[in-house]
């Protein structure tokens, strides 16, 4: 079993790329974002709660993520991989993914970064959020809390997947074709699948 990690900040293309990935290397796709948009849709007490804490753009606390996720990988165990896209987002939800990735004979085989920088981001979130009824895509300061989330909690788990030589950056500037034939490239490079 082969698992990947597709990391990057908010509106790096992760969720475009990523079904491109699973599908084209038969990896179950968990997007922890669309799990949550998922049961605020359905009015679960878990919506509720997710909920307060992305409309403001901040991140949910790790408990509640980090038992939504392995539910979600025990409940597709039978999987030939899974391609984790918005997952972790500190270090303590990497390292819990680690232990427990581990107890069930598996590990993350490499983090994939999409490198875009702020200028771009920004513009692709708000012409995103005209489409994707996401209030944290439509107001500038649910997007800059963010980024600042993802400068302050996320960000180190660059250097804690450097230090397990599993970082592998790739530039996410360009078309969605051009950006998906460069991670297709890095990913038959690992020799893996
Ligand atoms: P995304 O769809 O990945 O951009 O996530 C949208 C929002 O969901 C984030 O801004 C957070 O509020 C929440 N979220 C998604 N994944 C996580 C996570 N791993 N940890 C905490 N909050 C998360």
């Amino acid at each position: 079993m082969k698992n990947f990690v597709l990391f990057g900040k908010p509106g790096s293309g992760k969720g475009t790329q990523a079904k491109h990935l699973s599908e084209k290397y038969e990896l179950y796709h968990i997007s922890t974002g669309d799990l949550f948009r998922k049961n605020i849709s359905q009015n679960t007490k878990l919506g509720l709660l997710a909920k307060s804490y992305m409309d403001k753009g901040g991140l949910v606390p790790d408990e509640v993520t980090i038992k939504m996720l392995e539910n979600e990988i025990k409940d597709n165990s039978k999987s030939r991989g899974f391609l984790f896209d918005g997952f972790p987002r500190t270090i303590d939800q990497a390292d819990t993914l680690d232990k427990y990735l581990h107890s069930i004979n598996m590990q993350i085989n490499a983090t994939i970064a999409l490198e875009v920088d702020e200028k771009e981001l920004i513009s692709r979130i708000i012409d995103r959020g005209k489409t994707s009824n996401r209030l944290d895509d439509q107001d500038i300061e649910k997007i800059k809390n963010r980024f600042n989330e993802y400068n302050k909690k996320t960000s180190t788990l660059i250097k804690y997947y450097k230090d397990q030589n599993k970082f592998f950056p790739v530039n996410g500037h360009g078309s969605v074709d051009e950006i998906t034939k460069r991670l297709f490239d890095l990913i038959d490079s690992f020799n893996l699948l």
